[in-house]
């Protein structure tokens, strides 16, 4: 997950025409969130969130292409809050007013967004909305309301996810935080696939350096590379880092994770005796990017 910029004022046109605002009031009219099946997942609100998200899931990056297609999802479910998430015996009809709000709306792959994942769920510490308010400014989610929630699960368009979860050596995400805890539980982000498309990237990376590692190291070789030479590969290979940090990038998380702390997720898997070299081939790397 990393931390996505949306305009909340940049509204796709369908959002704002006056079949969806009649959709809105019936919903709103009948307290039933399950009147809206169409308009929030229009095709310009689709193509906006495809922008936006560059064909990823909001929650574990993962894009069409490679996971199930993407579906528009709403943040604060809207026909129905998981019991799980309730006190005893309370009921909550969803967030009913906000099926069609845009600062609502994010893009998420089914087996984030399914049930068993995050379907209905909704956990907060906050004070719950139970119904809608009077005044409809309070639909935006950054609404004082809204925020006095305290929502657990880390919204992208909200908070930088990398305050809230770290990755280890082996691909596996933990939280930093309580709303990172839940976060990964709930949205399932260590499901087996996604561990092992993380770890991939991370055995590639340590599967380069020690290709080249072998190069530099034996003496034996014909073709033996000098410290310049190593440098060099060295600094081909870190410049991939570059890339994959991209937010374009398929899970850019885990190369934000390998630029940010290096030494503990590309050395365990180094041989001891080289792992200062490798080191300092990193750090070289970095101050000539940022000098
Ligand atoms: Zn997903």
């Amino acid at each position: 997950m990393i931390k996505i910029n949306k305009d909340f004022q940049a509204i796709p046109s369908r959002l704002i025409e006056n079949v969806t605002l009649q959709q809105t009031s019936s919903a709103i009219a009948t307290q039933n969130g399950n009147l809206y099946t169409t308009n929030y997942n229009h095709d310009t609100v689709k193509e906006a969130l495809s922008l936006l998200y560059h064909d990823k899931c909001a929650y574990c990056e993962s894009k069409i292409t490679s996971g199930a297609y993407l579906q528009v999802e709403h943040y604060r479910p809207k026909a129905k809050v998981d019991a799980k998430d309730l006190p005893n015996g309370q009921v909550h009809k969803g967030y009913y007013w906000l099926g069609n709000e845009w600062s609502n709306l994010l893009f998420a792959c089914q087996k984030c967004n399914q049930q068993g994942a995050k379907g209905n769920r909704f956990p907060i510490k906050g004070i719950r909305v139970l119904t809608h308010p009077q005044d409809s400014s309070q639909y935006f989610i950054l609404h004082q309301s809204m925020l006095d929630e305290i929502p657990l699960l880390l919204n992208p368009e909200l908070v930088d996810p990398s305050d809230h979860l770290s990755i280890d050596h082996i691909g596996v995400l933990h939280g930093k935080s309580g709303s990172g805890d839940i976060s990964i539980q709930i949205y399932r982000l260590n499901r087996v696939d996604l561990i092992i498309e993380r770890k991939k990237i991370i055995d590639n990376f340590v599967n380069r350096i020690k290709k080249q590692l072998s190069r530099y190291n034996d003496p034996l070789l014909p073709t033996r590379l000098s410290p310049g030479q190593f440098q060099d590969q060295m600094t081909i290979i870190f410049e991939d880092l570059i890339e994959g940090q991209l937010p374009q990038e398929q899970y850019s998380f885990v190369y934000i994770n390998i630029l940010n702390q290096f030494d503990s997720l590309i050395l365990p898997h180094i041989d001891p005796v080289f792992q200062q070299e490798i080191k300092t081939a990193f750090q070289t790397f970095i101050h000539t990017i940022f000098p």
